[in-house]
């Protein structure tokens, strides 16, 4: 993979683009490929953001996010373009099978690819060009630096501000994570001078759900938390049987792990959910428990050190079983 910088000089030579992202895209998912669709249309190129999947709906008020086609639910549309692209770009994920059934597709290009993201181990070896640094705050900052290193900076109107402000914001936890540098700082005073109006992200964003996703959210809270003291760590599961019973939608689930550290004392926080293919897993800590290895090494899954995911195909007992067994293993590093 060679470095970003040497694909600058080929911008402003008008190109069939598609972008895409991980599959159920989070905000700085759809934020960071949105914000890249809006300066790249201004420079003459055609381009097409790809989900793998559905999304949230509480990015659907993005610009942009009607025209963004859903791999599962066009596929021959969604494959058409990934072929047709000269360049592809890939944000906001680090190994292909992150992007779910369109794998298949993404694995035999043999247009341009372009790596633009924040996780740890990306699989360098599949892209052309490139930028991977864990210590960036989202992905959507890494397309701000992207836009204004390539001598752009003029081409952040509104639209962009909106988007990668979206990605920036929820990925530091409204910036009060670390990783809020002093750069996100000046990025977010840059888009601000866009005009763009960011207390309506945030309402977007925050205040948008339907009254049954806050009634699941006590119900889980209320019946489902399990607090392991002598490991600190805090866990719930949830069950199909109640995904269905509280309506549950994609996005409604965003977040709830966060409560889970909100306790006194807990250094890792677990959920898992039943989906209809696989059981999904969030893990969160506080300080040095790295949960990134965690999810990797027991759950298929990776992330960040202090926020990741995983996977298992086994049953929800089965996959809550191991769990149980295996943080017995990190006692001391829990304690
Ligand atoms: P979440 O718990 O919000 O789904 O994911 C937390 C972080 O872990 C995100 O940065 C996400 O991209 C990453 N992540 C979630 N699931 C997986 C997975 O199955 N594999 C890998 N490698 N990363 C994941
Ligand atoms: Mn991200």
């Amino acid at each position: 993979m060679q470095s970003i910088q040497a694909f600058y000089s080929k911008l402003t030579d008008p190109k069939k683009i598609a972008i895409t992202t991980h599959q159920k895209p989070d905000g700085d998912a759809m934020g960071s490929s949105l914000g890249l669709y809006h300066f790249l249309i201004q420079l003459g190129h055609s381009v097409t953001v790809i989900s793998p999947t559905n999304w949230a709906s509480f990015l659907k008020w993005m610009p942009g996010c009607d025209k963004v086609v859903d791999f599962e639910l066009s596929k021959e549309v969604a494959t058409k373009v990934i072929q047709e692209a000269e360049v592809l770009f890939c944000l906001d994920f680090n190994v292909l099978h992150r992007t779910k059934n369109m794998e298949p597709v993404l694995a035999n290009l043999t247009c341009t690819r372009i790596l633009i993201d924040h996780h740890q181990q990306p699989q360098k070896n599949y892209f052309d060009y490139g930028i991977s640094n864990t210590a960036k705050s989202s992905t959507s900052e890494m397309v701000y630096d992207f836009i204004m290193e390539s001598g752009f900076a003029g081409k952040i109107n509104e639209q962009v501000a909106q988007c990668l402000y979206t990605g920036v914001m929820t990925d530091t936890g409204s910036f009060r994570f670390a990783s809020a540098t002093a750069n996100v700082h000046r990025m977010v005073a840059h888009l601000n001078e866009t005009g763009f109006n960011h207390t309506l992200v945030h309402e977007n964003i925050y205040d948008s759900f339907l009254e049954n996703r806050l009634r699941f959210i006590g119900h889980a809270l209320l019946n489902k938390l399990e607090v392991f003291y002598e490991y600190n760590t805090a866990f719930m599961a949830i069950s199909k049987n109640e995904l269905l019973r509280f309506h549950v939608k994609t996005g409604d689930t965003e977040g709830l792990v966060n409560y889970l550290l909100s306790i006194q004392g807990i250094k890792m926080g677990a959920l898992v959910i039943d989906r209809d293919e696989e059981r999904k897993w969030s893990f969160r800590s506080k300080g040095g428990f790295d949960v990134n290895t965690f999810a990797r090494q027991h759950f298929e899954g990776g992330g960040h050190f202090n926020a990741a995911g995983g996977r298992s195909s086994d049953s929800l007992d089965n996959t809550i079983r191991k769990f149980i067994e295996v943080i017995k293993q990190y006692e001391e590093q829990l304690k």
